[in-house]
């Protein structure tokens, strides 16, 4: 496959096609670096050499009535993941204080459960008042399933960004959880847009999809019009329902990246869960494709920390993007 030919024309307007993605993530790894030099760049013309770094918080943890498969903070997964309600006001206001400190550019709240009940809500209101005058940072949060009036009533506080992962496609999705629907997620993340706020949605891959399942949630993420879409890989977790399967191999989770980069040219792409644990020491390859990654750990796994992120991103020959105003 001629990939630098395909980058030109993702470059002259357009994106991937469906084959054309098919065809990245099956691509031999003899041509692994020529397809994520074209991804690097439809990175470069939208995104230069920045780097946007992410700070997520566990606000509420484990506990949830949900039974996603992959996940540790489900009630019927049987795993040490913490468990607590939702954590003290001042505790996610310094937090963010912390973010900021850091060079993060945006701070994500993110509370376990399949929706939020009305105390927390109104309490993360409160918190995205308070973030927003105190600092510079963008907000984000994510707490399951939301009506569009409680969507609303976030971005009054303050919210810039509302998180909700479609994780897999529509077809595979009754494989990973039966207690919600692909269509009660997709709904959450059409309300997000239609109230104006931007849209983070990503996917989880690694959790026995197919190569057709991973393209067909990219499309479905390009339809609905996701802004940021973080790529998690799975590092099965024991205890959880998929705690026997492999970690992706690194090559497959790069060739993955650029795909996604291929098929989304313009939307922020990060390196979210499980980088370090799949991609190991190629995780620096990453980033000529995706424009954005998390620092500090995820929420319930350490990660390499964040002087080793530094260190990565500079080595790489990429730069931390500048904190953004909101
Ligand atoms: S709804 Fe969220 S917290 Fe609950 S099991 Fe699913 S992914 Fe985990």
């Amino acid at each position: 496959m001629n990939w630098l030919e395909i980058g030109r024309r993702v470059l002259g307007g357009g994106a991937a096609t469906r084959e054309e993605a098919l065809e990245a993530l099956s691509a031999p790894d003899d041509e692994l670096l020529s397809l994520l030099d074209a991804a690097f760049r439809v990175r470069l013309r939208h995104f230069g050499r920045g780097v946007r770094l992410h700070v997520i918080r566990n606000a509420r943890s484990g506990a949830c009535g949900e039974d996603c498969a992959y996940c540790s903070q489900s009630a019927k997964a049987h795993t040490d993941a913490p468990t607590y309600s939702m954590q003290a006001d001042e505790a996610i206001i310094e937090g963010a204080r912390e973010a900021e400190r850091l060079g993060a550019m945006r701070y994500c709240i993110v509370f376990s459960g399949r929706g939020p009940i009305e105390a927390d809500l109104e309490r993360l209101c409160g918190i995205l008042r308070r973030i927003k005058s105190e600092t510079r940072l963008e907000t984000c949060a994510s707490m399951g399933i939301l009506t569009l009036e409680q969507v609303r009533r976030l971005k009054a506080a303050g919210l810039n960004r509302f998180n909700h992962n479609l994780e897999t496609s529509e077809r595979y999705f009754p494989s990973i959880c039966s207690t919600h629907t692909y269509a009660q997620r997709k709904a959450t993340a059409r309300a997000v847009k239609q109230a104006g706020l931007d849209l983070c949605s990503g996917v989880l891959l690694g959790m026995g999809e197919t190569f057709e399942d991973r393209v067909d949630v990219a499309l479905d993420l390009r339809e609905i019009g996701a802004d940021s879409i973080p790529v998690n890989f799975l590092d099965p977790r024991p205890g959880t329902r998929l705690e026997g399967l492999s970690r992706l191999p690194a090559n497959e989770c790069l060739k993955a990246l650029a795909a996604f980069r291929l098929l989304l040219p313009d939307r922020e792409l990060r390196m979210a869960g499980g980088r370090e644990a799949c991609l190991g020491p190629m995780q620096a390859l990453g980033l000529f494709a995706a424009n954005s990654m998390f620092t500090r750990g995820y929420l319930t796994t350490p990660g390499q920390g964040y002087e080793a992120d530094l260190k990565m991103i500079e080595s790489a020959g990429f730069e931390i993007a500048e904190i953004v105003d909101a």
